[in-house]
C-alpha cells in the first residue's frame, strides 16, 4: 500500500520533518534549545543524563513520537507518559518487554515480571530497542528505540515530548475530504472513516461514533483521547443547524 511520506512537528523548534529526517534534526536542535523554554527560570534547571527516545505504534508506523527521559524516571514514569498521549481509555493492564524480561503495571511473579519501579537508566542504553504493550485484550502494540544518551541541563518534569508526527490524512470513505470520526461498527471498511456531513447520512448512529484523534489506539475501545467536542456532530441538536 502506498504511504505518504510521514511527517512530524519539532517543538523545540516548530518545525515539520520527515519521520526519517527528525533524529537527526533533534540531535542539532537540542544544542540550540535549552532545555527549559524562555519563561522557565534558570533556578529550575539541573544537570541529568538523559535518554532521547523514539517511540512509535508498531503496526501503524506513522504515529511517533520523539521523547526526552531522565534516566532517573522510571518505566511507570514512561507507561503514564504514553498512556496520557496516547493510549489510556479504561484502565487496562500494560507492560514493557526489555530483552527477555517483562516489566507489567499488575506483575504475575509466576511468570517472573516485574514491576515497573525500575529506572530508565538502570535497565536502557543506547540503541537498544524495546516494546510495550497497552491492554492484552484489544492490544496498541509499541516499538521503542534509545536513540542517544547524553548530559543535559533538565526541567522537573521526569520526560518531555521533543516532536510528534503530525496527524496522517485519513480520507472519508463515501467523499475522500478529511474524516473526523468513525463508525466503530464500519471501522474496518473504508466507509467506516467519515467526514461531518457524511457522518449524519450514515445508518449506524451517531452513538457509535468515535473521533478520529492523533494516536495509534485510533477507533480502538472506545478510545477519544485528546478529542475536543468537535468530533461532536450534535446529529439532534437544536441550536446550530436546523435548517
Ligand atoms: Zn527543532
Ligand atoms: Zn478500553
Ligand atoms: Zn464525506
Ligand atoms: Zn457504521
Amino acid at each position: 500500500m502506498a504511504r505518504t511520506t510521514s511527517r512530524g512537528t519539532c517543538l523545540l523548534c516548530d518545525g515539520t520533518f520527515s519521520k526519517a529526517g527528525m533524529t537527526r534534526h533533534l540531535q542539532g536542535c537540542l544544542q540550540t534549545h535549552p532545555a527549559a523554554g524562555p519563561t522557565s527560570p534558570q533556578a529550575q534547571l539541573r544537570r541529568a543524563r538523559v535518554f532521547h527516545l523514539v517511540v512509535q505504534s508498531r503496526y501503524a508506523p506513522g504515529y511517533w513520537l520523539h521523547l526526552e527521559a531522565r534516566a532517573s524516571a522510571r518505566l511507570g514514569d514512561l507507561d503514564q507518559f504514553l498512556r496520557d498521549i496516547w493510549l489510556e481509555c479504561c484502565g487496562h493492564l500494560s507492560a514493557f518487554t526489555i530483552g527477555e524480561q517483562s516489566y507489567s503495571v499488575s506483575p504475575m511473579d509466576d511468570f517472573g515480571e516485574k514491576d515497573m519501579r525500575a529506572e530508565l537508566g538502570h535497565v536502557l542504553e543506547p540503541r537498544l530497542r524495546f516494546t510495550h504493550e497497552y491492554d492484552f485484550g484489544s492490544t496498541t502494540h509499541l516499538a521503542l528505540k534509545v536513540a542517544s544518551e547524553r548530559d543535559a541541563e533538565y526541567r522537573r518534569e521526569p520526560i518531555r515530548l521533543l516532536a510528534r508526527n503530525n496527524p496522517p490524512p485519513i480520507p472519508c470513505g463515501v467523499c475522500g475530504k478529511p474524516a473526523v470520526v468513525l463508525c466503530a461498527e464500519c471501522c474496518y471498511e473504508p466507509d467506516g472513516w467519515l467526514c461531518k456531513a457524511c457522518a449524519r447520512k450514515h445508518e449506524c448512529g451517531d452513538e457509535m461514533f468515535l473521533p478520529v484523534v492523533n494516536s495509534p489506539r485510533v477507533g480502538v475501545c472506545g478510545y477519544t483521547g485528546e478529542a475536543d467536542g468537535d468530533w461532536d456532530l450534535e446529529c439532534e441538536d437544536e441550536s446550530d443547524d436546523d435548517e
